[in-house]
C-alpha cells in the first residue's frame, strides 16, 4: 500500500472534508467553479461519486447544517428579546440565511459528505 492509497484517521479525513480538500490525500482544487466539483481527485485519483444518487448525502448535510443554524439563531435571538420577540424582523433576517446559506455551504457539504462516507460508511 502506497501513501496515496493509505486511509488517514477519521479526524483527519473529516478535517480535510471541512476544508474542501480531498478526504483521502488532502489535495485541494477540487472545484472548477463553486458548483462544479471535479469527478476525481487531481492528486490521488479518488473517484468521488461512488454510485448514482451518491450526492443525496451532501444535500442532507447541507439541509441539516442550514436548519441547525436557522434554529440556533432563532432560539438565541428569541431568548435575548423575551418577552417581546420581534417575530417578523427576526424571520425576515433569517430569509437570507435560508436562501444563501445552502449556496455558500454547497461545496463544503460535498467534500464533507465524501469525508463522512470514507470515515464511517465505507472501508474502501
Ligand atoms: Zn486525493
Amino acid at each position: 500500500m502506497t501513501n496515496r492509497t493509505m486511509q488517514p484517521s477519521r479526524a483527519l479525513t473529516l478535517w480535510r472534508g471541512l476544508r474542501r480538500k480531498c478526504p483521502r490525500c488532502g489535495a485541494g482544487k477540487l472545484f472548477r467553479r463553486w458548483f462544479h466539483m471535479v469527478p476525481d481527485c487531481p492528486s490521488c485519483h479518488l473517484h468521488f461519486e461512488r454510485e448514482p444518487g451518491y450526492w443525496v448525502g451532501a444535500v442532507a448535510i447541507n439541509t441539516m447544517v442550514i436548519g441547525i443554524l436557522f434554529t440556533i439563531l432563532l432560539v438565541v435571538f428569541s431568548a435575548m428579546t423575551v418577552p417581546d420577540i420581534p417575530w417578523v424582523p427576526l424571520l425576515m433576517a433569517e430569509i437570507p440565511l435560508m436562501g444563501l446559506g445552502p449556496i455558500a455551504f454547497y461545496p463544503y457539504s460535498k467534500t464533507l459528505w465524501v469525508a463522512l462516507d470514507r470515515a464511517f460508511l465505507s472501508h474502501l
